[in-house]
């Protein structure tokens, strides 16, 4: 049973294993890496997955999901096909399909994942994360952080030596920026800073408007239709940059061809805000970090959008040196990703490469204001970008006279009143009734490797109370539910058990001919192949019939030289 690593993304998911001493990637029935993380409803059909549901976005705008992630952990809901989903079994059906793939690629069933979580995700994030790969049929001993694992696979690439590194993760909707310190084999998160608001998608919403501008045209003055055809040609036009140094653009709005040209220096001048934030992002990581630009010796490049050369170009006037390329930048972090699932199936844990990580955010309790006595403040107990794992104690005492209990409520945020934090539960426990402040409790709070967050409350008497967060997992009863409706989403047909079944009798028939026989068979599994893959309904249905029409052919052959070989006589008698 293999492990495998998958970069659950917001724009794009991919998966990695561990194979002779390095990570690969794991490709689809097409040869394609990356799988957007979208998910859509077909009339009639059902759920889909991937490139097929993205090309939907545009025109099935009400059943089409993408960019869910952002919203993990969270309310809210989707309504696909009239079915409504959360972000985390929306989730579950993009890490099924990268299951299935993987399944398919490696023919070996997949039990176990290591997945990669944004460095800021909190508790109830990652908690769903969980919760989504257990639907999807994967044991998850351990998330990671985005940057841990792109900082993994930079040290399997490129370092040895003691390194401090920025991870600079720039993918579809966000900017994650990591601080990190590598030495012998540990790999340690110093600080963590982002904006879940800027990515390639920012990007291409300023090329909409610069294209807009260019013909005189008001955005909001274009049918839906027309938006999702500019935006479409934005996106196209910024990749493009890539390879050509020049883009033209071109598309019909509202009978008229409209056109504008697109090269570095433009996108370079529509990217300046963006920039601008960028680099405040980088002033705050600094300071949080307890660090000057001179000090970090390699900028690593991740996530999509990094494959811009203005952001290079930018990055370079930024650091007075050139940022690290490791390949092909949307990919390094399944990478790690990768390297890390080698890791846990070598058994070797952290011992060999131990990663630690930061708390991104506070942890605390509410606790009395004296000014203001009906809204508790936060008392922080374990800060944020503090090294995991960690364990504080503190003593706290009572505020009312005689009081007989006290209720401990424990938040993350970072915010001053606790209530506007996030709030993650609530431990009860008796005191000794004495007057405001000298019965005491003492409050303990572990947070593990893994983001799971201990709290231990005691008493003056000895008496202990215990909560256990973010390690919640489903009851039996709700994963048969989900696993039912997994069922339902639907399999490339070359996936399809019948199809994979046909496809092994022709690998037989292939394995025991010969000569211009194996020829055609060769040349038959390429045919039906290429149908199966060909993502068109009529060209999958020729193929699945033309195949049947094969396999009867050649079975009624077998027969006939079978009846030869025995001289017809013999083949009854010897084979019943
Ligand atoms: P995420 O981590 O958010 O899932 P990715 O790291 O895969 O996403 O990045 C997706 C973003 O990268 C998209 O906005 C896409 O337009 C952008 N992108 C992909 N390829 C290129 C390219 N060649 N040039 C510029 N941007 C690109
Ligand atoms: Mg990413």
């Amino acid at each position: 049973m293999a492990v495998i690593g998958i970069d659950l993304g917001t724009t794009n998911s991919l998966a990695a294993y561990w194979k002779d001493g390095r990570a690969e990637l794991i490709r689809d029935e097409n040869g394609a890496v990356l799988l957007p993380s979208v998910v859509g409803y077909v009339e009639d059909e059902g759920f889909v997955v991937g490139e097929a549901a993205k090309e939907r976005l545009l025109t099935h705008a009400g059943d089409t999901a993408a960019s869910f992630k952002c919203f993990m952990g969270t309310a809210r809901e989707y309504t696909l096909g009239g079915k409504t989903c959360t972000p985390m079994e929306l989730s579950a059906m993009v890490l099924e399909r990268i299951r299935k793939n993987a399944a398919f690629y490696l023919q070996e069933e997949i039990e176990e994942a290591v997945i990669t979580v944004p460095a800021y995700f909190n508790d109830r994030q990652r908690s769903d994360t969980k919760k989504a790969a257990q639907i999807a049929g994967l044991k998850v001993e351990r998330l990671i952080n985005e940057p841990s694992a792109a900082a993994l696979a930079c040290r399997m690439q490129c370092g040895e030596e003691d390194q401090t590194l920025l991870v600079f993760d720039f993918g579809g909707g966000t900017l994650d920026l990591s601080y990190v310190e590598c030495f012998d084999n540990v790999i340690e998160i110093i600080a963590v800073a982002g904006d879940n608001h800027l990515g390639g998608d920012d990007i291409d919403r300023a090329v909409v408007q610069y294209f807009c501008r260019e013909n005189g045209l008001e955005e909001e003055g274009l049918s839906v239709g027309e938006q999702a055809a500019v935006r479409k040609l934005a996106e196209q036009s910024k990749c493009g940059l890539s390879t050509q140094s020049e883009v033209r653009m071109e598309v019909e709005l509202g009978g008229r061809l409209c056109r504008a040209v697109l090269n570095e220096d433009i996108l370079f001048e529509i990217c300046m805000p963006l920039f601008a934030k960028i680099k405040q992002l980088f002033i705050h990581i600094l300071e949080d970090a307890d660090s000057r630009i001179s000090q970090i010796d390699d900028l690593v490049m991740v996530g999509g959008s990094s494959k811009l050369q203005v952001v290079k170009r930018f990055l370079t006037e930024l650091l007075g040196k050139e940022p690290v390329v490791l390949g092909d930048t949307d990919r390094v972090v399944a990478m790690g990703a990768g390297a890390y699932a080698g890791i846990r199936q070598r058994g070797e844990e952290i011992r060999d490469m131990l990663l630690t990580d930061v708390c991104p955010f506070t942890l605390g309790i509410g606790v009395t204001n004296r000014n203001h006595r009906d809204k508790n403040i936060l008392s922080p107990m374990i800060e944020r970008n503090a090294t995991l794992p960690m364990s504080v104690r503190n003593r706290f005492v009572t505020t009312g006279d005689y009081q007989k209990e006290i209720s401990v409520k424990i938040y993350q945020g970072e915010e001053y009143y606790a209530d506007d934090n996030i709030f993650l539960g609530e431990v009860r426990i008796d005191v000794v009734p004495k007057p405001a402040g000298q019965a005491w409790i003492e409050v303990q709070f572990t947070y593990d490797i893994n983001g799971i967050l201990h709290v231990a409350v005691e008493n003056e008497l000895a008496q202990q109370k215990q909560i256990l967060l973010a390690n919640q997992t489903l009851s039996e009863a709700e994963l048969e539910r989900y696993r039912k409706e997994m069922e339902q989403i639907m399999l490339p047909p070359i996936q399809k058990p019948e199809n994979q079944r046909m496809l092994a009798r022709f690998i037989e028939y292939f394995e025991n001919s010969v000569g211009e026989r194996r020829e055609r068979v060769a040349e038959m599994i390429d045919q039906i192949t290429a149908g199966l893959c060909s993502g068109r309904k009529k060209e999958i249905r020729n193929a699945e019939e033309m195949a049947l029409h094969w396999l009867e052919q050649m079975e009624r052959e077998e027969d006939i030289q079978e009846i030869l070989l025995f001289d017809g006589a013999l083949k009854g008698d010897w084979l019943e």
